[in-house]
C-alpha cells in the first residue's frame, strides 16, 4: 500500500514542493490524520461496487482512502492550483477522476450518467468546504440526484441543526429540508487538531441515508420548504404571525391562513419549533391552494 498523503510530515512535504498557500475563502482545511480518514471511510461502507462523488479533494488525503475501498471516485475541485498536485499524489490510483469545477455548477445527473451508469450504489464522501455546506447538500437533494447517501464532514453546529428534533433550539427549516429526504446521524465529533490549518470551529462527520419512503404526503415539496422556512423567520413568534409576514399578501389573507390551520388541525398559536415534519406537511398542503 502507498504511503498515506495525510500524515503531517507528508502533507507538509507536498505543500512545500508545490509552494501551496491555503485560501481561507475556499474553506481549505486539510485533514492530516490517517486514523480520522479511515474512520470516515468506514462509515461509508464502501465496496468495489460503490461509486463515490467527492467534493473538494484538496491534495487527495481523503480521496486515496476512498479509492482504496470504492470502485470509482469522481472528485470535484474548484482550485486549479491543486490539479498538478492531485495528478502527482493520486497517480497510484487508476479509479480516480478529478474534475476541475465548482460542484455547485456541475450537472450532477449528467455526472451520474457519464461515470456511474454501471454502479448500483453511489454515495457522496467529503470533507466539505464549510462556507458552502448547505448549498452542496441541497443541490444533491433538491436536484433529485440518485445517490443513496452521504458521509460528510462539516461544522459541528451545522450537523447539530441538521439532526435536530422538534422541541429543541437547533431544530429549524434545515432539519426539516434534510430529514424530509434523509435519515441523519452524527457519526463522530472531530477535534480541530486533525486539520491543517486548524479551523476556528469544532467539526462533525454526518451520515445521511436516503429514506425509502417519504415521511409525509406533500403536494409540493418546494412549497413545504417555503412554509417551514417562513415559520421560523422569528423563532419567538407564533407560526401564524410568521406566516402572515412570509406568505405573499399574508397580512391581507389572515382568514385564509386561519382556515388552513383549522383544516390541518394545527393550533395557530404554536411556534415553528414544536411542529413535526408531518405537521408542516399537513399545514403546507392546506395552504397550497391559496398560496402555492
Ligand atoms: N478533502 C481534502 C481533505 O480532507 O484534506 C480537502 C478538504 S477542504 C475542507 C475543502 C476543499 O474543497 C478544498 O480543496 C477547496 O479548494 C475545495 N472547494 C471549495 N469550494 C469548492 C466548490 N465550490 N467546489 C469544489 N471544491 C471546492
Amino acid at each position: 500500500m502507498n504511503k498515506d498523503i495525510a500524515t503531517p510530515v507528508r502533507t507538509k512535504e507536498i505543500l512545500d514542493k508545490y509552494g501551496f498557500s491555503f485560501k481561507k475563502s475556499l474553506g481549505q482545511n486539510f485533514l492530516i490524520d490517517p486514523n480520522i480518514l479511515r474512520n470516515i471511510v468506514s462509515h461509508a461502507n464502501l465496496t468495489k461496487k460503490t461509486g463515490v462523488i467527492e467534493v473538494g479533494p484538496g491534495i487527495g488525503a481523503l480521496t486515496e482512502h476512498i479509492a482504496r475501498s470504492a470502485g470509482k471516485v469522481v472528485a470535484f475541485e474548484i482550485d486549479g492550483r491543486l490539479l498538478p498536485v492531485l495528478e502527482d499524489t493520486l497517480s497510484p490510483y487508476d479509479n480516480v477522476t478529478v474534475v476541475h469545477q465548482d460542484i455547485l455548477e456541475a450537472d450532477l445527473k449528467q455526472v451520474m450518467a457519464d461515470h456511474f451508469a454501471d454502479y448500483e450504489d453511489v454515495v457522496v464522501v467529503a470533507n466539505l468546504p464549510y462556507y458552502v455546506t448547505t448549498p452542496i447538500i441541497m443541490k444533491f437533494l433538491l436536484g433529485k440526484v440518485p445517490i443513496s447517501g452521504m458521509v460528510i464532514m462539516m461544522q459541528k453546529e451545522v450537523a447539530d441543526r441538521i439532526t435536530a428534533v422538534p422541541g429543541t433550539k437547533a431544530y429549524g427549516s434545515l432539519s426539516i429540508a434534510i430529514q424530509y429526504y434523509m435519515d441523519a446521524e452524527v457519526s463522530m465529533i472531530v477535534p480541530k487538531t486533525v486539520f491543517m490549518p486548524q479551523p476556528n470551529v469544532e467539526s462533525a462527520v454526518l451520515r445521511l441515508t436516503r429514506k425509502e419512503v417519504a415521511p409525509a404526503e406533500v403536494i409540493d415539496e418546494d412549497f413545504l420548504f417555503q412554509v417551514s422556512k417562513g415559520s421560523f423567520i422569528q423563532r419567538r413568534k407564533t407560526i401564524f404571525n410568521n406566516l402572515q409576514t412570509s406568505l405573499p399578501d399574508g397580512k391581507a389573507k389572515k382568514e385564509q391562513i386561519l382556515q388552513a390551520f383549522d383544516k390541518a388541525g394545527i393550533e395557530p398559536g404554536r411556534r415553528g419549533e414544536t411542529l413535526s415534519i408531518q405537521e408542516f406537511a399537513k399545514l403546507s398542503n392546506a395552504l397550497y391552494e391559496e398560496f402555492g
